[in-house]
Order: C-alpha cells, then sequence, then structure tokens
C-alpha cells in the first residue's frame, strides 16, 4: 500500500488487488465493475486468470480456425484494459482440468504473485464456486491457500447474491421456450444474501464492464440457447444497470452486516 501524505490520509492511500479467475471472461462477469472502479481511484489492479480456456464453447467457424486458447487470450488483454488492470498474468492451466493440476505447485506460483505484487486484496470465489464448476471451486482452493502463505491482509470471494439468481431464474422459467432450470438447483450456489459482506456499487462503471465482456467476442457465440454474455449486452441501458450494477464479495474474517459494504478496501483503511 502507498500513502502520499501519510496515514492520517487514508482517502488518498492506494491498494494493489489481485483478482484470481478461472477462465478468461470470469473476471467481467464477476469482478469487472468492481476492478473498473478500484482501477479509476488510482489502485493497481492485477488480474490473474488460471485456465487458457481453450474449451470453451465457440461457433463452429471459430472452432475451425483452432487455437481457441490464444484468440481467448487476446480477449483477456482487451478485456483488462478496458477495466483498467495493469498486469494481465495467464497462467495457462488446460481448462477443465484445473482439479487435476498439482495443487502445491500451483498455489506457490499465486503465493509468489501476490508477494511480489505485495497484494493488499485478492479476490477468489467461493467455496461452492459460483454454480459448482470444478475449475472454479479450485480457484478457491488454491487462492485460499496462496493468500495465507502470502499473508495477503484482505481476501475476498468474489460471488452473487443467491437471491437474486433464484428470482432471475423464476422470472425466466416464464419466458416460453426458455431454458428451463429449477431454482432448487440453485439452492447452495454461490452466496446467501445474509452472509454476503460486500454489495459493492459499480453502476458508474457499467460501460466499462460491458466493453470487457463485448471484448470476449469468441464467448458471445456459439452452443445451443443464450449465452450469458451476448444476454446481458443485449439488454437494454437501464436493465443493464441493474443487472451489472452491483458486485458481491465475502470478507473472510468479517462478519456481514446490515448493509453490506461498498468500499472493498474497508479492512485497509
Ligand atoms: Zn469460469
Amino acid at each position: 500500500m502507498t500513502s502520499f501524505f501519510g496515514p492520517c490520509h487514508a482517502d488518498l492511500m492506494t491498494f494493489t488487488i489481485v483478482s484470481v479467475h478461472a477462465h478468461p471472461d470470469d473476471e467481467a462477469l464477476l469482478t469487472g465493475g468492481t476492478l473498473a472502479r478500484a482501477a479509476a481511484a488510482g489502485h493497481r489492479v492485477v488480474l490473474v486468470t488460471a485456465t487458457d480456456g481453450a474449451a470453451g464453447l465457440t461457433s463452429p467457424d471459430m472452432r475451425q480456425r483452432g487455437d481457441l486458447g490464444r484468440q481467448r487470450l487476446v480477449e483477456l488483454e482487451n478485456a483488462a484494459a478496458a477495466l483498467g488492470c495493469q498486469r494481465v498474468i495467464a497462467l495457462g492451466y488446460p481448462d477443465g482440468a484445473l482439479s487435476g493440476i498439482d495443487p502445491v505447485i500451483a498455489t506457490q506460483r499465486l503465493a509468489g504473485i501476490l508477494e511480489e505484487e505485495s497484494a493488499d486484496v485478492v479476490t477468489i470465489y467461493d467455496p461452492a464456486g459460483g454454480y459448482g464448476h470444478p475449475d472454479h471451486v479450485q480457484v478457491h482452493h488454491l487462492g485460499k491457500a496462496a493468500a495465507r502463505i502470502a499473508v495477503t491482509p484482505v481476501v475476498l470471494e468474489a460471488t452473487v447474491d443467491r437471491q437474486l439468481i433464484i428470482a432471475a431464474i423464476r422470472a425466466v422459467r416464464l419466458v416460453p421456450g426458455a431454458v428451463k432450470v429449477r431454482p432448487s438447483d440453485f439452492a447452495n450456489a454461490y452466496t446467501a444474501r445474509c452472509d454476503i459482506t460486500h454489495r459493492v456499487d459499480v453502476r458508474d462503471f457499467v460501460p466499462q464492464k460491458r466493453q470487457a465482456l463485448a471484448a470476449h467476442h469468441s464467448q458471445t457465440v456459439g452452443g445451443s440457447g443464450g449465452r450469458t454474455l451476448s444476454l446481458l449486452l443485449g439488454l437494454p441501458g437501464f436493465l443493464a444497470s441493474r443487472a451489472l450494477g452491483h458486485e458481491w464479495f465475502v470478507e473472510h474474517g468479517r462478519t456481514a452486516a446490515k448493509p453490506a459494504l461498498d468500499d472493498i478496501f474497508a479492512s485497509l483503511r
């Protein structure tokens, strides 16, 4: 952390945040607004993406061109630039196989980055890995272990308010022809509202977040049914602000209180 005028002027302190993600595009979906807001306030933002994203769905012609992993790395760089990240580190693990890698080596690599950056804050995922993707669950475990080794002061689990997810699923179920997902499938996904410590207002950074989402062009096409990215990008302005305007975190060692905190650096000030 850096202070230009000493500890009395806490508002002028700048911090380093390292945001750890599983796949290219997760950074924009889960933390894009928070990272853009931190960067705009003068904090150093470092993005770490564990896998190459080469197993992601995409259109047949994009798949045919081959090397989706390299394409997604370019998209990741563009998304990171839109958010104001100062450094992007792609760990290059195979997409979908993060739970099969040597966790000791991966933890050491991550801890090395946290130490090198003197990270004040690290973001990982909630223990459920959000919706349960094994790569996301593994990011939770690796990130938690690395933060312990590097003694990173603030560990934030990026998550979503489960109540909002279930409300959205109920609403989508009313749309004829929409993919039917049961609300009960998400009974243990992400995080219960009462356990969320931070609800970060990123409404002023929705344009940057949308730009970052749009940078992941390969992920807006392909697969059956609507892709989350293209659905979000297709929302009109006022709905985009509602859907993308807040991000949620659980800080390790902090008890959730009402209202939830808006400042991810609150524990450092
Ligand atoms: Zn992911």
